[in-house]
């Protein structure tokens, strides 16, 4: 069935809420009707090479024939059955990549729906070791400030509380603590007293803590910044000095995005729990992973109900996980670090003229990241038009224009991309 545009663009308009969009008064949609390589096929039959690859996901690209065999080879066996009770090879397979590219200590996996969920699972996790412990009363997060894990109650409660709208769910959410988000940037000199403020807190409250919770080395939709690998350090050697356990929410930031597989990379840490999502399936089925190590897993094992208290519906879902295996496959069969590093190279190259015009504020990039930071909030109404009439798929927020490309684009149309993205800031 071709529904009719204006028909379903209307219905759309009055009936389906969009991420962080208004019901009432929605922006314009735009139609995409297919979807390959590194370009979104709008209905009227211009293409966007697209600078999002949908939110981090899409590391190998739209439409890849690896990925879609995949999902049909699973999908003639059983495309989903609970896990309850049951499992099946592609939940096998994929655990068993997951514990091998994960650090030593990372032995156990638990699958989830989406990363938001992946993140209540670390926290439950965190906060049901320390009563499987015998430390009940260790059960509060510490998290940074301009950080982003999700849009579940839990998951609220860790995330900045300007740009999480804390005063809307007042008294609902949980009261964590948030230290300063990490000043020295990636690549400047470390300041010992960036950790200052943290440090503070874990002092004061690591009775009643029981793990510290961040995104490693990139915070992402909650600002966009890249910071110091020795605060990473800093952070795991608190976390052992005043026994805390450190959750790395990595969902933005596995498989490849800031040069490294796995963010902790750049600071040779280990978290005790790892949150994954977003590129895991290589965008194409919603999935997310949380690996425990086998000191937490024992750990909240221990005492009434001996079990961990979690179980959705979807857990383990073969399509998602046949797919996943896929994409994890490609991924090493692929020269990612090249292309990361050469798609880096592009943006720093691709970007720099913006560093000359007034409204920016600053340019940074990491590995396959670029941000344009301006100076003031784009208007979405005016500057999302601009880039399709540019031909290029960015989504900016707030004062951050910034792309995530999936690591295939090539040299030409990074450059499309960038020198797009130089034209729609300069008359911004
Ligand atoms: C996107 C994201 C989440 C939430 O994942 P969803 O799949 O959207 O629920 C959590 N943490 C980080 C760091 C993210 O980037």
């Amino acid at each position: 069935m071709q529904p009719d545009h204006s028909d379903w663009l209307t219905f759309d308009r009055r009936h389906l809420w969009h991420p962080y969009t208004s019901m009432t008064d929605p922006l314009p949609v735009f139609p995409v009707v297919s979807a390959s390589g590194v370009r979104l096929k709008l209905e009227d039959g211009r293409e966007l090479i697209d600078g999002m690859a949908s939110w981090w996901s899409a590391i190998h690209g739209y439409n890849h024939p690896r990925l879609n065999a995949a999902l049909q080879r699973q999908s003639e066996k059983m495309t989903h059955v609970m896990f309850g009770g049951l499992t099946h090879p592609a939940a096998v397979e994929l655990g068993r990549r997951l514990v091998e590219l994960t650090p030593e200590p990372l032995q156990h996996v638990f699958f989830s729906d989406s990363g938001s969920v992946a993140v209540e699972v670390a926290m439950k996790m965190a906060i049901q070791f320390w009563y499987g412990t015998g430390r009940p009363e260790k059960k509060r997060l510490l998290t940074l400030r301009n950080g982003y894990h999700g849009d579940t109650f839990g998951a609220m409660s860790v995330c900045d509380p300007d740009t999480g709208m804390h005063q809307i769910w007042s008294g609902l959410l949980q009261h964590q603590l948030f230290a300063a988000a990490p000043q020295c940037r990636f690549d400047s000199d470390w300041n010992p007293q960036d950790i200052d403020g943290l440090q503070r807190l874990v002092e004061k409250h690591h009775q009643e803590l029981a793990a510290i919770i961040l995104e490693p080395i990139v915070q992402g939709a909650g600002g966009m910044r890249f910071y110091h690998p020795q605060y990473l350090c800093e952070v795991r050697s608190l976390c052992d000095r005043y026994d805390l356990l450190l959750i790395a929410d990595e969902i933005a930031t596995g498989f490849g995005r800031s040069g490294k597989l796995f963010a902790c990379e750049h600071a040779g840490i280990t978290p005790d729990i790892l949150c994954l999502g977003k590129a895991l399936t290589g965008g194409t089925m919603t999935l997310a992973a949380t690996l425990a190590s086998e000191r937490v897993a024992t750990g909240l094992s221990g005492g009434e109900p001996g079990v961990f208290m979690h179980g959705p519906t979807f857990m383990g879902n073969p399509l998602a996980c046949a797919v996943a295996v896929a994409s994890i496959d490609l991924l090493f069969e692929s020269d990612w670090q090249s292309q990361v590093a050469q798609i880096s190279a592009g943006l720093e190259a691709g970007l720099a003229p913006c560093r000359e015009l007034p409204q920016v504020a600053d340019v940074r990039v990491l590995g396959a990241i670029g941000v344009v930071e301006m100076k003031e909030p784009v208007v979405m109404a005016q500057v999302q038009p601009q880039f399709v009439e540019q031909g290029v798929w960015v989504r900016p927020f707030g004062k951050l224009v910034y792309v995530m490309p999936p690591y295939v684009m090539d040299g030409q149309d990074l450059a499309r991309l960038t020198s797009a993205i130089c034209r729609v800031v300069a008359i911004t």
